[in-house]
């Protein structure tokens, strides 16, 4: 029998001063998405501090380190996203953001230290691994469409060696600091667009009746489509539909010959995609010609539906408990209607996608606002979950192949 190891997050508190200062170079220097030069840079430094290698790339802004390359046993993926937002930060930290306009304020600062903290815990012990573990830092996860990891994807991070497993995790401010929530199956929403141009025909606003009035046709799409959510699917399937964006007209008494909405789609199951996508250019189109208007519709296709593995959630669940405790391991009430390119991993490797609380008493800014400030704390919990998921993950595949 091997010495029970210690656990990660007492190994994990240790290297509580080098995560607040990955942290705070983070989080001083944030980046769009696809622009994370200097946050690529970051990350390769550290992976060269801490011995491990590497691989980045030319005019593409990610990184994946390898750590126990060619030991036997499933290679688990540890995935965690770069890109900062178009925020001006308001939270008055020490360390706020050096650049007007640009805040990490959706904790990717937060899971870019984590996974530097899980790859020095795992370096340290890359003798008693059950298989090599891969580091995804991939940018670009808020761009929305095309996304980071598809583009990671197809630079071939889930092969050579292959990966049998993929874990990520995101910071949570409705879960207190110390949880961790999981959930099987569906878990975020695919999240879609559109743009509608309704054309009427402009004119003096006294005189109404010469032509489709495209202000009106509008309207009567914007309120048609929630005919959509409450008429054609499902009662027990989420979906929203929601417009964004409504332009049209310059003033009082003149009617605009044009109106553009812009909306997004958010459903769970592809069949319901496919469904609302369908629906939603019938209807459209259906309303305009009732009122005389002619409409042009694009609709484009974003993150798929997230979806977690079964086998692994439960497998990585189990193994957070032995961790953290089982009053922290916690079954998420239900999916979210966000998205996440981190579905494009799981749509090709079975895994598990979990929510790292940060919430703290007092403080209750959301994800994207200008004051989100999770708690530092948190980078230790998130180091020690990725650690235990993948070890997790390993000895359970090792098990399941030694039947
Ligand atoms: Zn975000
Ligand atoms: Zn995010």
């Amino acid at each position: 029998m091997p010495p029970v190891p210690e656990p990660w997050s007492t190994a994990a508190r240790e290297l509580l001063p080098a995560l607040r200062s990955w942290r705070k170079s983070f989080h001083e220097e944030p980046e769009l998405s696809t622009q994370e030069h200097l946050t690529q840079a970051k990350v390769t430094r550290a992976l060269t501090e801490l011995g491990i290698p590497y691989r980045a790339y030319d005019g593409f802004t990610g990184v994946v380190g390898l750590i126990g390359d060619g030991r036997p046993g499933p290679v688990v993926a540890l995935r965690a996203d770069m890109d900062g937002l178009p925020v001006t930060e308001e939270t008055g930290l020490p360390f706020r953001s050096r650049f007007p306009g640009r805040m990490h304020a959706c904790g990717h600062d937060v899971h870019m230290t984590s996974l530097l903290g899980a790859a020095a815990l795992l370096s340290r012990r890359a003798n008693a691994l059950g298989g090599p573990v891969k580091l995804l830092f991939q940018p670009a996860e808020e761009e929305g469409s095309v996304g980071g990891a598809l583009p990671l994807i197809e630079r071939g991070c889930l092969e050579r060696p292959h990966v049998a497993f993929v874990v990520g995790q995101h910071v949570d401010p409705s879960l207190p600091l110390g949880r961790i929530g999981w959930r099987v199956g569906p878990f975020m929403a695919a999240a879609d667009f559109f743009r509608i141009v309704v054309r009427g025909r402009g004119g003096h606003a006294a005189t109404p009746h010469q032509g489709p009035d495209a202000i009106v046709i509008a309207s009567e799409i914007v309120v048609g489509l929630q005919a959509l959510v409450s008429r054609v699917r499902n009662p027990f399937d989420p979906v929203v539909v929601s417009v964004g964006s409504v332009h049209g007209g310059t003033r009082d008494n003149i009617l605009p010959e044009k109106v553009v909405l812009e909306g997004t789609v958010r459903t769970m199951r592809p069949e319901t995609r496919d469904l609302m996508e369908r629906s939603l250019r019938r209807r459209v189109r259906a309303i305009a010609a009732s009122l005389g208007a002619t409409v042009r519709i694009e609709y484009r296709r974003g993150y798929p539906s997230l979806v977690n593995d079964p086998d692994a959630t439960r497998t990585v669940a189990d193994a957070l408990r032995v961790e953290f405790g089982r009053a922290n391991v916690v079954e998420t009430e239900h999916a979210l209607m966000g998205a996440e390119d981190f579905a494009r991993y799981l749509e090709r490797v079975p895994g598990t996608f979990l929510r790292l609380g940060v919430g703290r008493a007092g403080h209750p800014a959301s994800l994207h606002s200008a004051t989100f400030a999770p708690d530092e704390r948190a980078l230790v919990v998130g180091s020690a979950t990725l650690a235990a998921a993948a070890v997790g993950l390993q000895r359970a595949g090792r098990a399941r192949a030694a039947g």
